[in-house]
């Protein structure tokens, strides 16, 4: 099985799928702290509840994914995360 194939096969079952999709990345206007807070929170008990949740958070951590939420972290948080493995 290619790379491809499998992150293809965990996407299937990501609890983000659809409408939902919008929230877990910043609008392309400005974001007010407050709404991105919300907006975050929000991303978050999703991925809370996702049953791919730990191959989200491999496949963002493995591609350095620069933007948005995956496996319920943000890209601040997976930079944090990233950092202390490094002894950073
Ligand atoms: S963990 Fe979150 S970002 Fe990753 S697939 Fe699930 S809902 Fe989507």
């Amino acid at each position: 099985m290619s790379i491809q194939e499998a992150s293809d096969l965990w996407q299937q079952g990501a609890a983000c799928r659809g409408p939902n999709q919008m929230i877990f990345f910043p609008p392309p206007r400005l974001e007010r702290r407050s709404d991105k807070r919300r907006r975050e929170q929000r991303a978050k008990e999703i991925c809370g509840s996702c049953a791919v949740q730990g191959p989200c958070l491999e496949y963002a951590m493995g591609i350095r994914e620069q933007h948005g939420i995956w496996g319920g972290l943000t890209e601040n948080e997976r930079r944090e995360v990233a950092n202390a493995a490094n002894g950073c």
